[in-house]
């Protein structure tokens, strides 16, 4: 595979070691240009950078490397790991996002993605579930890398978690509300043996944005917070497969 070397001064001065690398952090880039992105993750002034960004055309640039901490996920939760910088790999994908145009991912880069994958988790034994959206760690300030990210494709290649359920069947619970409040502690239950960080008492708002997160990741044709029996069945089966 091949990987262009580029540098970016963004991260902590100290090393870390191999075992420390657990996760890997998917991001969009969220701006008009590969050029301003570049330019900008760069950047001194802007604190911000990911070990790898993958342009439209599947060219992989490394950043960061692997051993140095890049800046990429700020303040963050999964599993019993906290702000997530020091335990990943943070990948960026060129795309617009949500603000300036979000359009698909192009089918280079989600190949190049799985080849970049497949080796860093083998490299670090990085386990299925550790393999999440900016969104899944930050929920409350991110949606990157949104509901376009094809995280079914991923996990037929072995990359992230999905679920063995049929959609025609799960379109019948779409919207259906929740018999009984042990539901919603299962459902809760379920997320976070998946790694979201939420508890049952959490604020409203909160886990409102911790749903529409787990939906833009596993339910992604219906993102509004709200909690149906689909999403309740879809996170029992997750769980259930760990
Ligand atoms: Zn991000």
């Amino acid at each position: 595979m091949k990987i262009k070397d580029f540098f970016s001064p963004n991260y902590n001065k100290n090393k870390r070691s191999k075992g420390s690398i657990k996760t890997i952090v998917i991001h969009y880039t969220g701006m008009q240009s590969e050029r301003e992105t570049l330019n900008k993750l760069c950047d001194s002034k802007s604190r911000v950078s990911c070990h790898y960004l993958i342009n439209r055309n599947g060219k992989i640039f490394r950043l960061v490397k692997d051993k140095n901490i890049a800046w990429h996920a700020g303040k963050s939760c999964w599993s019993k790991y906290r702000n997530l910088n020091k335990n990943s790999i943070g990948i960026e994908l060129v795309n617009r996002g949500h603000q300036f145009g979000y359009t698909n991912y192009t089918s280079k880069q989600i190949l190049q993605l799985i080849v970049l994958c497949r080796l860093l988790i083998k490299k670090y034994k990085i386990s299925k579930r550790n393999i999440v959206g900016h969104s899944d760690i930050a929920p409350s300030r991110k949606i990157d890398p949104g509901e376009k990210f094809p995280w079914q494709l991923l996990s037929k290649n072995k990359i992230g978690i999905w679920h063995n359920l049929n959609n025609s069947l799960l379109k019948k619970f779409r919207k259906k509300q929740l018999k009984k409040k042990r539901d919603k502690i299962q459902f809760i239950k379920d997320i976070n043996s998946i790694g979201y960080c939420v508890k049952f008492y959490s604020n409203k708002n909160v886990l409102k944005k911790v749903i529409k997160g787990f939906q833009r990741h596993f339910r992604k044709d219906l993102i509004n917070g709200l909690l149906d029996l689909e999403c309740v069945i879809i996170a029992s089966n997750l769980a259930k497969k760990l």
